[in-house]
């Protein structure tokens, strides 16, 4: 297949260029590399079956070759990035997926969006169904992803029923592994860096909120279970291990032998409370669900980290 891929520079999108150039398919990666690193795919630069397009998806998109698949990732995803860059939040999860929907119809392409456990806000219902509305608050920090996120599920869902393009959702619960920057300021990246330095682990609030984390390996064969597969409805991808915060941190300072303590700090507005996907769906439709636990995944992290 010819794969148009967009954000393919970040964290999942280039642990997607991998996989998809593995299996033999050509990929063309566009990035605008305002949270992607061209570190990420410069091992690929020279294989013929990569292209890396240094563009911001949020205007017109022009590929002259065939595309069989849009996969659509480009997006600040970590707080601490759409904070600081909330108008390109909004825009990309609007702007960006229109353009993304264009270039999948006018190459009669199949699509795939890159949503989020985010769309589910804080949530009142617990595990997380597909079929849970969630809780949003629109004008909060968050609310920028979110927002973008929701819109970006619909009008792909507009899409499907209007173009009939065959799309699908994938709803991506936290994920980790090797490649997450150091400064993207999620838990487990902020985790390990503090504690290779041997300083405070910054737990915010009280540390009882809780997570659910998917290593980055189990989360590409899940995406692409779904690329693959003739599901239109959103689907939730994630490990449904679910741990707190506090325990996570006490993980990676035993894991790492760290002489770090716990540093608390103030919990962030709107911090989701808890978070954990209900992966029936995936597990009937797809025959997916995670392999790695949590110790061995951040283990591999660990590892990947120090291979460089
Ligand atoms: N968190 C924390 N310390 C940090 C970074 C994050 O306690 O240095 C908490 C954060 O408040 C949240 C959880 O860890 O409750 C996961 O945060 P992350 O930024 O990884 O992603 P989120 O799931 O909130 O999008």
């Amino acid at each position: 297949m010819n794969i148009l891929l967009t954000g393919g520079a970040g964290f999942i999108g280039s642990h997607l260029c991998d996989f998809l150039i593995a299996k033999g398919n050509k990929v063309i990666c566009l990035d605008n590399l305002i949270t992607g690193k061209i570190e990420n795919v410069s091992h690929l630069t020279d294989n013929p079956n990569f292209r890396f397009v240094k563009h911001d998806v949020t205007t017109h998109i022009d590929i002259e070759e065939p595309v069989d698949f849009v996969l659509h990732f480009a997006s600040p995803a970590s707080p601490v990035d759409y904070i600081k860059y909330p108008i390109q939040t909004l825009k990309v999860g609007s702007l960006g997926t229109h353009n993304a929907l264009g270039v999948a119809k006018a190459k009669n392409a199949k699509f795939l969006l890159a949503s989020t456990s985010e769309i589910y806000g804080d949530p009142l219902v617990h595990p997380q169904r597909e079929d849970y509305y969630g809780n949003v608050n629109a004008v909060g920090p968050r609310g920028v992803y979110d927002e973008s996120k929701r819109f970006a599920e619909a009008i792909t869902m507009a899409y499907h029923k209007v173009h009939r393009l065959d799309t699908k959702i994938a709803r991506i619960f936290n994920t980790y592994g090797p490649r997450m920057r150091e400064s993207d300021g999620r838990a487990i990246p902020n985790f390990i860096a503090q504690a290779s330095a041997n300083e405070p682990l910054t737990v915010y609030g009280n540390g009882t909120q809780t997570r659910s984390f998917c290593y980055i390996d189990d989360m590409i064969e899940g995406l692409y279970r779904l690329m693959m597969s003739d599901v239109n409805e959103p689907i939730n991808l994630g490990n449904p291990a679910e741990v707190t915060i506090l325990y996570l941190a006490e993980e990676i300072i035993s894991l790492t032998g760290s002489k770090s303590r716990i540093g608390f700090e103030p919990l962030p507005e709107d911090d989701p409370k808890v978070r954990c996907p209900d992966i029936t769906r995936a597990k009937k439709v797809l025959k997916w669900e995670p392999r790695i636990q949590l110790k061995e995944g951040l283990n591999l992290t660990l590892r990947g980290k120090k291979r460089g």
